[in-house]
Order: C-alpha cells, then structure tokens, then sequence
C-alpha cells in the first residue's frame, strides 16, 4: 500500500528540506525525497548549494584567501612566513568534509522535524483521489500518495553547445571545485557570480586566469560605481577578464601527457584570438532542471526553457502542485529558494507566506566581495526615478585600516523626497555580512536618516554603512 503524505517534496536543497522543515513545523506529515548521492553513494542532502555551489565554493575561497594572505599580506603585519607550501589535497579534503557536515546536518534536521525522508528519484505519476502518486526509485522502489507536492528540483549547469562538460578538460562548477592539481593556466568562460568566484580560487592557488565575456560591460546586474571598483581591484590581483568576446571552436588537444585546451574567439575589436589552457571552466548561466521527474504525466506547464511556470505564490497550473527555488523564475540564489519554500508551506498551511523580491540580496564573495541589494543607480535613471546617492570608501574606516583591506566602498541610493532606501550596494571587506543591515533597512522602508541616526559599534565596518547613508545628505563625518 502506498504511504500516504500531506505534503511530498521533491528535491532535497535549500528549496526543498526547507519547504520540508517549515511545512512540518506547521504540523503537516511531510516527505522529502531527495537523489543526491555522495561518494559512497548514500543520501547527501543540500541540492548545488550543499554539494556543488554556495558551501564547498566558500569552503574552497576561504582557504584559497589564507593561502594567499600568508602568501602576500602576513608580511606586512610583521608575521615571517618561511617554506609556505600548498597543500591541495588537505584543502579539497577540508572542503569535502564542510560539505558532509551540511549533509549531514541536513539529515539530522529532517529527522528532528519528522519529515520522511526518502533516498532516490521522485516523479509523477498520475493525479489521483484529489491528490497525486509520486514514484521513489532508489536503492527501493517505492510510491508515495501526496495532498500536496512541492518540487524544487533546481538547476544544472549549462553547457556550451560545441563544448560538453567532461569534467576533465571542461569543467562545471562541480569539476571546477575539484581540480586535482592547480593548473598553470585556468580559463574561464562567462564572468558572473560563479566564473569570478571559481577564478579568484584558482588565481590565489597559483593559476594565471583568463576570464572571457561576452557581454561588453562587467558585471551588468551591479550598479555601475561598485562593478567599475570592483573590476579596479580583480586587474590588480591579476585576475585577466576580457569583456565583449565571442567564442568560436573549442578543442582538446594533446599536451605532454596532459591535455590543452584551445579556445578560438574574437575579442571586442573583432580580432581573431586563440586562448590555450589546461582546463576550461564554463560558466554561463544554469538551466531549470526537470530531468526524471516526469511532468509530462500530470500536464505540469514548463516554460520555453523548462523552468516549471508559477505565479507570484508558487502555484502552478496544477491544483496542490506548488514549485519553488531554481527551477521557477527569479534569481538563482539559495536564499531565494528557502524563502519560497517558507511562504509554500506557510500557505498549504492556510497562512499568508510571502517573498518581498525588492530586498532579496546578492553577494559576490570575492574579495573584495560585492553585494547589493534593491534598485542600482542605472535602473533608477532608466525608471526616472528622483534619487539621491551617498557613497562612503573603506579607505575612511578604521576598522578597514586595521584589518589592512581599504578597498572599495558602501553606496546609499535613496528617493529625493521621502528619502526611503531605494538599493544599497557595497564593495569591500565582509560585504556579504554588512548587506543584511541594508536588508532590514528596506523590509522596514527605512530612510537613510534612520541609518543616519543609528549608533553603530566603533571601530567597525558597519561605520562604513551608516556614513554613506550620512553622505546621502552630505555630512559624512569621516571623510
Ligand atoms: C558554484 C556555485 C556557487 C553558488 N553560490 C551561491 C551563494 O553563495 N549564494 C547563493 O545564494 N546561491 C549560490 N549558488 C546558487 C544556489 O546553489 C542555488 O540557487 C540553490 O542551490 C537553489 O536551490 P534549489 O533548492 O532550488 O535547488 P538545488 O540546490 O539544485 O537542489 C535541488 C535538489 O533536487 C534534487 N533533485 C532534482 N530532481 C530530483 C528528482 N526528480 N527526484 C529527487 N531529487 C531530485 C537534486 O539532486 C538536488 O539535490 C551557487 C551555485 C553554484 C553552482
């Protein structure tokens, strides 16, 4: 007989075992089922972000930045360092051992929770009695009976058409966080969030990075000041990113008894080049996966590039068929996906869940890392919205100082006559953990007087935040 669920998730990442999580908490018998597999081919729950994406990534940057401190930097705070030596495997066995704890910890919170958890595939079956069968193929076969079905089964990296990962030479996120041997020379295609990441690990390994784009501006999405600032300190580090390429053939050919990889492409002026490197990591976007899950069986409506579709609650054109995460729209982010799975439970549970896209945040954890959140200068411009700016630079901040990282900046953008916070964008150290003030600000539609006005620890980064928002009237105290 098949077990009976209110809810059933399909997919177990920061979308799904928190959709999972919440919906048991609001006393539903919840299901998750979730295919990853680790090493040893047992249950590794956390989707991309635990296994692929946002952990071991900021696993593998954090160790890469103490290399490259001790390396470069300890010096100048008076620390000798002698025989400073990479040892990469321990750095890729660190990482792989955060990952298992996220795993792990994953696990032990859907146990916590009562949420049954369930190691394979899941698909569609067919609708039935009000609800759907959901099949489990995994080391059992097994199928589910579910009231309602929430699937958030993520992304997958998207491949060049005339370059197939393989993993070896051409390189995904998941090959990119697991090169054996620091390569002499690393390309990458496509300079979003991941490629200058993936870039700026290898780089501090050791690795002489070129990073081709074919868009002609860096960084887009950002507010122009802080990508200008930004792209000022990645050609400092070294890190080569050449912008408004168009990529043609790409080959693997024999090197000694490596291989190497040639790219054929045209820079910005229309100049043929050739770029040949040991490894090639693409990064150009990710694609919504639904891959096994069978949608056709129950008519789940996909769009032309197969993210399921839903409205603004979730909801897809299916009765209790509810999609959350990477594979619908909006950002591709971890967070993003965890507050859709929040507000599905909340409303299966007849509450009111809601996601304020406005002020979801973006983090780039480069160093120095960028982040952002609300509206940049250039779409306040392109709306014709009045807006006043105030910019404050980490050169000006004592904590900066000590820490011995001035690079960058924090920018407040705010209405010119509420004075409500319209974006706030930040280039500089610990950017990713001084947005999260940003945040609140906006939930709480605060002005840039209310930051203005708050007291903020001294000597700290956080100064940074409150004298931009000063500078919006322009009386920053510092500078
Ligand atoms: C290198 C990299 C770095 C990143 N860094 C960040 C970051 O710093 N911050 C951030 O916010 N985001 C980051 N992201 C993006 C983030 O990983 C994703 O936005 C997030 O994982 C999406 O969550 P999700 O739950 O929608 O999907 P996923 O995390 O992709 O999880 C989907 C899960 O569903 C499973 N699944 C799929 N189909 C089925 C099926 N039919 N049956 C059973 N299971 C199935 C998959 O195996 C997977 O475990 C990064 C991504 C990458 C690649």
């Amino acid at each position: 007989m098949s077990k009976q669920f209110d809810v059933v998730v399909i997919g177990g990442g920061p979308g799904g075992y928190i959709a999972a999580i919440r919906a048991a908490q609001l006393g539903q018998n919840v299901a998750c089922i979730d295919e990853w597999k680790n090493a040893k081919g047992g249950p590794a729950p956390g989707g991309t972000c635990t296994n692929v994406g946002c952990i071991p990534s900021k696993a593998l940057l954090q160790s890469s930045e103490h290399f490259e401190h001790a390396g470069k930097h300890f010096g100048e705070h008076g620390i000798k360092v002698a025989g400073l030596e990479l040892d990469l495997p321990t750095m890729l066995g660190r990482k792989d051992q955060v990952v298992k704890q996220n795993n792990d910890g994953i696990l032990y919170l859907l146990k916590k929770n009562k949420v049954s958890f369930f190691h394979g595939r899941g698909s569609f079956v067919a609708a039935k009695d009000g609800g759907y069968e959901i099949n489990v193929k995994g080391a059992a076969d097994e199928t589910l009976l579910a009231t309602h079905v929430i699937v958030a089964t993520g992304s997958n990296a998207r491949a060049l058409p005339n370059a197939p990962f393989d993993e070896e030479n051409i390189l995904s996120n998941d090959g990119a966080l697991r090169i054996g041997g620091v390569p002499k020379k690393l390309g990458l295609i496509g300079s979003g969030v991941i490629g200058l990441e993936m870039g700026s690990v290898w780089r501090r390994l050791g690795a002489e990075v070129t990073i081709l784009e074919g868009l002609p501006t860096f960084l887009g999405a950002v507010d122009d000041q802080i990508a200008k600032e930004a792209k000022k300190a990645f050609d400092k580090q070294g890190l080569k990113i050449e912008l408004g390429v168009k990529v043609g053939d790409i080959k693997i050919g024999k090197k000694g008894k490596g291989s190497v990889v040639s790219i054929a492409y045209s820079n910005a002026k229309g100049e043929a080049q050739t770029l040949d490197v040991d490894k090639l990591i693409v990064s150009i976007g990710r694609v919504p996966n639904t891959i096994g899950l069978n949608a056709e069986a129950v008519g789940l409506k996909l769009d032309e590039r197969g993210a399921i579709v839903v409205d603004d609650d979730c909801k897809t054109n299916l009765a209790n068929v509810w999609a959350v995460g990477d594979v619908v729209r909006g950002p591709m982010l971890a967070h993003k996906a965890e507050e859709e799975g929040v507000a599905v439970a909340e409303r299966i549970a007849g509450q009111h869940g809601h996601v304020n896209f406005n002020t979801v945040p973006w983090v780039i954890y480069t160093s120095p890392e960028i982040a952002w959140v609300g509206q940049t200068e250039q779409q306040l411009k392109a709306a014709g919205r009045g807006y006043k700016a105030g910019t404050f630079p980490f050169m000006a901040n004592g904590r900066a100082r000590a820490l011995g990282d001035t690079t960058g900046m924090v920018k407040f953008l705010a209405d010119d006559t509420t004075d409500e916070i319209l974006g706030v964008h930040i280039v500089g150290p610990m950017a990713s953990e001084l947005i999260s003030e940003a945040v609140v600000a906006m939930e709480f539609k605060a002005s840039s007087e209310d930051i203005a006005r708050i007291c903020h620890a001294h000597p700290s980064l956080s100064e940074a935040t409150k004298e931009a928002a000063l500078a919006v009237e322009k009386r920053t105290l510092n500078f």
